[in-house]
């Protein structure tokens, strides 16, 4: 499916007829950055005031049973429009960016976030959409709509990790086959796991057994906790697991000074840690990122122990 001249129309149509959009994505261009340093990589901070709505969104059950849901068809601004993606998705420009182009992609029905069933359409998406990178937050790592399934995808070469995977020098061989490659990336701030292939079916099974591998460390969710990136090559998918333990960070729950306003998703774990308060922007630091990404990300214990199991 040809997508790229109708996603570049809906942009120009959205930023002309959407106001909120447009100024949004205007600002965007304007927003702070600042870059910190890690041995062969870097964490790129990203000063966001209009993300405070999904950074601060309340994700518990009765909150998102009370709100209206925003991406169900019914609810959505009227400006909004969207691009059909068969057989049951959405292409939605989304209003409040992090990226220079950034599409929210919900399922059509109002079903829970749950990527069990849906690599294929993961992969599908990627491959439809070469200039972007595909994004999927689970319903506890991130996602600020749990209640309704969807992907984001962002354009490319935007996110540190699209990057790293081909040059960090801590990227690590798991496991060759004829089909595909798993690496994992050591001394990279927080652990994840890189699948490389062709073979549609092979990454199908390979992250099949590398769910089943996180759901026994976490056999009380319903989906184990993680992020997903992936993105379509010329010859192969590239995807990208950030397997986790938590959603936010301690100090989002303090008071005051103490306060750091940040709940990391599939973007942050991609490289770019969005802040929608100056005052946390300012207060970032390459200890405050150690701390918070060891608080969320899986335990170096379990990710040992994932790794033997994938190499053997
Ligand atoms: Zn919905």
């Amino acid at each position: 499916m040809q997508l790229k001249e109708p996603i570049e129309d809906l942009f120009q149509e959205q930023l002309q007829d959407w106001p909120l959009a447009a100024g949004n994505y205007a600002d965007l261009q304007q927003v702070l950055w600042k870059d910190i340093d890690f041995e062969g990589f870097e964490i790129k901070i990203q000063f966001n005031p209009e993300r405070i709505r999904s950074s601060g969104a309340k994700v518990d059950r009765s909150s998102i049973q009370q709100r209206p849901c925003l991406l169900c068809a019914g609810n959505r601004p009227p400006e909004q429009k969207g691009l059909d993606y068969p057989p049951h998705y959405t292409l939605l420009l989304n209003p409040y960016p992090i990226f220079p182009r950034h599409l929210t992609i919900p399922d059509t029905r109002h079903v829970s976030q749950q990527i069990q069933g849906r690599i294929k359409d993961f992969l599908s998406l990627a491959r439809d959409l070469p200039d972007y990178t595909l994004l999927y937050n689970g319903p506890k790592s991130g996602a600020s709509a749990p209640d309704h399934f969807h992907f984001q995808a962002g354009n490319k070469g935007f996110l540190p990790v699209e990057h790293d995977i081909h040059f960090f020098p801590g990227k690590k061989l798991l496991k060759q086959e004829a089909l595909g490659s798993i690496y994992s990336m050591e001394n990279y701030l927080r652990h994840c796991f890189v699948y490389e292939s062709n073979h549609e079916e092979w990454l199908l099974t390979r992250f099949h057994q590398l769910t089943q591998l996180l759901q026994a460390v976490q056999p009380a969710e319903e989906e184990p906790m993680f992020n997903l990136i992936g993105w379509k090559e010329e010859s192969h998918w590239q995807l990208v697991v950030f397997p986790r333990k938590q959603h936010r960070p301690r100090q989002f729950y303090e008071t005051g000074d103490n306060q750091l306003l940040l709940s990391p998703g599939v973007v942050d774990f991609g490289g770019v840690l969005v802040v929608p308060r100056k005052e946390d922007f300012d207060k970032i630091d390459k200890n405050v990122l150690i701390d918070i990404y060891s608080q969320l990300t899986l335990s170096d214990e379990a990710t040992r122990n994932i790794c033997r199991h994938l190499i053997g």
